[in-house]
C-alpha cells in the first residue's frame, strides 16, 4: 500500500504452529514423538505420532495424525526466526492496517515465551516499527506510537498499566465508533512510546500488576487474555498524508479443558469464561475465513472478540499462532490445539 509491498496471501488468515523444545527440566522419555516431514526451511506440516499399536497379527502400526498450516517452527527455532516470518505483518499495521496476531495453546506451551518475553514478538515489534519510522522521517512522516494493555479476566477488562489496585475494581467500557471504526477504552492508562526501550518497562509494569493480582488462582496469566494494543498515527508533512494502523498481540488463556482442572466455585467460573470466549474466537475467525463476511459475525459473544472487533474481518490481517508442548502427557490437548487451529483455517 503505502510504504512496502504488502505480499497478497490468500486471504487475510493465516496460522501458524510452533513447539517448544523440551526443558532442562524434562525428560527425554516423557517428551512425544512429532515429526516435520517437510524441508525444516519452509516446513508447514507437522505429524503427531500415535502410540504403537499391536494388530492380532502382530504386525506394528502408529496411527499419525498430520497438520498442515502456513507455517510449522520446530523446536529448534529460535524468536528470531519466528519474527522474521511475520515482520512484515507487523510493517503492514505502519501501512494503516488493522493486524492481530494471537499465541493460543495450553498452559505451558510457550505462548509467553513467544508473544511477551524479553526477545519475543512485543518487544521485536515495537522496536521494528520504530526503525522503519525512523527511515520513513526523510519522506515527511511522522509517527506517534501509543499503546495499551489490556486483560480480558473473567469477561471483565482490566488496565494492566494502571494501579495494581484498580485491578478487578475499576471498570472499563469499550466503546465503538461505528463512523470512523475506532475503539476506546475508558478510563485506560495510555503510553507514548517516544523510545522502543519504553516497551520493557511496560512489560514489566503489566507483569507486575498481574503478579501481584494473583491471589488463590496462583497462576493469573494463564486464566486471563492479556492484549497489547499499539496504534500507529502516522502523518505526512509533506503530501499531508495521514494514516492510522493498529496492531494488537494478543497472549491468550491457557486452552486446557474444563475436565482436566477439576475445577469448582469461582474456578469453576473462570474455565467456562475461558472456555466460551477461545470458542467464540475460533467462531469470529471461523466465520471470517469461511468467506462469509456480508454474512452475521458473532464480535458480540466476548468481550475480546467485541474489542477487536474492527481488527478482525474487512480488510484487517490475523495471524493465529497455535502453540504445542513437547510433553507425551499432553498429547491431548496438543491434539484439540491442532484440531482448533485447523477449524479457524
Ligand atoms: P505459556 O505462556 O503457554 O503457559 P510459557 O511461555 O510460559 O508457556 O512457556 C513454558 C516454559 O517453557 C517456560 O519456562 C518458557 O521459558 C519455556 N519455553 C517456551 N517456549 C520456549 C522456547 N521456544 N524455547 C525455550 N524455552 C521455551
Ligand atoms: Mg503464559
Amino acid at each position: 500500500k503505502l510504504h512496502n509491498q504488502v505480499q497478497e496471501l490468500k486471504g487475510n488468515i493465516r496460522v501458524f504452529c510452533r513447539v517448544r523444545p523440551p526443558l532442562a527440566s524434562e525428560p527425554e522419555s516423557d517428551i512425544a514423538q512429532i515429526a516435520f516431514p517437510d524441508d525444516a526451511e519452509d516446513c508447514k506440516e507437522i505429524a503427531i505420532m500415535g502410540p504403537e499399536e499391536r494388530s492380532s497379527l502382530g504386525t506394528v502400526s502408529r496411527k499419525n495424525n498430520a497438520f498442515s498450516f502456513d507455517r510449522v517452527f520446530g523446536p529448534s527455532n529460535q524468536n528470531a526466526d519466528v519474527f522474521e516470518e511475520i515482520s512484515q505483518l507487523v510493517q503492514s499495521a505502519l501501512d494503516g492496517y488493522n493486524v492481530c496476531i494471537f499465541c493460543y495453546g495450553q498452559t505451558g506451551s510457550g505462548k509467553t515465551h513467544t508473544m511477551s518475553s524479553a526477545d519475543g514478538m512485543i518487544p521485536r515489534a515495537v522496536h521494528q516499527i520504530y526503525d522503519t519510522a525512523k527511515s520513513l522521517e526523510e519522506k515527511g512522516w511522522t509517527y506517534t506510537m501509543e499503546g495499551n494493555f489490556v486483560e480480558v479476566y473473567n469477561e471483565n477488562l482490566n488496565d494492566l498499566l494502571g494501579k495494581a489496585d484498580d485491578l478487578d475494581k475499576k471498570r472499563h467500557e469499550i466503546r465503538h465508533d461505528m463512523q470512523r471504526c475506532k475503539t476506546t477504552i475508558t478510563d485506560v492508562t495510555t503510553v507514548t512510546l517516544d523510545s522502543p526501550e519504553m516497551v520493557e518497562s511496560i512489560l514489566k509494569r503489566a507483569a507486575a500488576n498481574r503478579s501481584v493480582a494473583a491471589t488463590k488462582a496462583n497462576e493469573r496469566s494463564s486464566r486471563s487474555h492479556s492484549v497489547f494494543i499499539l496504534r500507529l498515527l502516522g502523518h505526512n508533512t509533506i503530501t499531508g498524508e495521514r494514516c492510522e494502523g493498529t496492531l494488537n498481540l494478543v497472549d491468550l488463556a491457557g486452552s486446557e479443558r474444563l475436565s482436566h482442572s477439576g475445577a469448582t466455585g469461582e474456578r469453576l467460573k473462570e474455565t467456562q469464561n475461558i472456555n466460551r470466549s477461545l470458542s467464540c474466537l475460533g467462531d469470529v475467525i471461523g466465520a471470517l475465513g469461511s468467506g462469509k463476511e456480508g454474512g452475521h459475525i458473532p464480535y458480540r459473544n466476548s468481550k475480546l472478540t467485541y474489542l477487536l472487533q474492527f481488527s478482525l474481518g474487512g480488510n484487517s490481517k490475523t495471524l493465529m499462532f497455535v502453540m504445542v508442548s513437547p510433553l507425551q502427557a499432553h498429547l491431548g490437548e496438543t491434539l484439540t490445539s491442532l484440531k482448533f487451529a485447523t477449524k479457524v483455517h
